[in-house]
């Protein structure tokens, strides 16, 4: 299939040049490893966490978008999906494994309960997750569908393909405005 240059994107292989030189920026190639190899933290809590199972499973296949590797150890994982209530009692737990991931790690809110609390204005339910850590996705519904939850997803994908990941890794300043319009 022919291709036009405008089309063409920052990072690509293809087979049939195989052998040839391939130029793209540094960022881009590890941007495109990380967001296509997202190992989940299943931090499933409640109601939530069957959707996340589902869509684990093969009628939604999140395999399809390299995120299939769920890890129970937080330093095996690189995205924590926050999936059910949290309630006072377990956020601790919730924010120690947080801690115990590597960097860079991600995190998304899955439904109602983990974004805001939900219905549960209760005393005993923290009012969204993102009283603890950083969130990067908040995916809605109570619960969402499985199609919501790979939205949310491809959306921290298009988060990560835009970070300064090398500039980072090797604590280099980050380009000034005017550089970055260059
Ligand atoms: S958002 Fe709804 S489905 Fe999800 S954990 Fe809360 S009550 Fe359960």
């Amino acid at each position: 299939m022919a291709t036009t240059a405008a089309a063409s994107p920052p990072f690509a292989y293809d087979s049939k040049i195989e052998g040839n030189i391939i130029f793209t920026r540094l960022d881009s190639a590890i941007n495109w490893m990380r967001k296509n190899s997202l190992w989940p933290m299943p931090m499933g809590l409640a109601c939530c966490a069957i959707e996340l199972m589902a869509t684990g499973a093969s009628r939604f296949d999140i395999s399809r978008f390299g995120a299939e590797v769920m890890r129970f150890s937080p330093r095996q994982s690189d995205v924590m999906i926050v999936a059910g209530t949290v309630t006072y009692k377990m956020a601790l737990a919730v924010k120690r494994i947080w801690d115990q991931m590597p960097e860079p790690k991600w995190c998304i809110a899955m439904g109602a309960c983990a974004s805001s609390g939900g219905m549960y204005r209760s005393y005993a339910v923290l009012q969204g997750i993102d009283h603890l850590l950083p969130v990067d996705i908040y995916v809605s519904g109570c619960p969402p569908r499985p199609e919501a939850l790979l939205e949310g997803l491809m959306r921290l994908q298009a988060k990560i393909e835009g970070e300064h990941s090398a500039l980072a890794q090797f604590s280099l300043s980050a380009p000034t405005a005017e550089e970055a319009m260059e």
